[in-house]
C-alpha cells in the first residue's frame, strides 16, 4: 500500500509540497539509497515526468516512485538541494518550456 504521508520541505520561508514548487523555486531533489548511491534530479525533470505519467502533484506520492538505479531499492532519504543534477530522467528545461508554450497552458 502506498504511504500518503504528507511530505513537506522547508526551504527558508518557502514551503515545497509539490513538483511544481520545485520548478517555481528552482530546487532539485537529492535521493539517497541504502547502498550508498546518491542521485540529484532536476526539479523540472521530476515535474515533467509527473505530468507525463499523470501522477498526483504532492511530493509524498513521488517519493514512493523513486528507485535506485544501482540496486533497485527505494530511497532512504529525499532532500531538497540547489546542487546541479547528477542524473537525467527527462528532457531539458528548454525542451519542457517549448512543449508548454506549444500547449499554450495558462
Ligand atoms: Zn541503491
Amino acid at each position: 500500500m502506498l504511504d500518503f504521508v504528507r511530505f513537506l520541505f522547508q526551504m527558508g520561508t518557502k514551503r515545497i509540497e509539490t513538483t511544481w514548487d520545485l520548478v517555481r523555486f528552482g530546487a532539485n531533489l537529492r535521493v539517497r539509497c541504502r547502498c550508498g548511491h546518491v542521485a540529484t534530479i532536476a526539479g523540472t525533470e521530476i515535474d515533467f515526468m509527473r505530468s507525463k505519467r499523470r501522477w498526483p502533484h504532492p511530493l509524498g506520492y513521488l517519493r514512493n516512485k523513486f528507485r535506485c538505479s544501482k540496486c533497485g531499492r527505494r530511497p532512504i532519504a529525499v532532500d531538497l538541494t540547489a546542487n546541479d543534477p547528477t542524473v537525467k530522467i527527462g528532457p531539458s528545461l528548454a525542451d519542457i518550456m517549448a512543449a508548454n508554450s506549444a500547449k499554450d497552458e495558462s
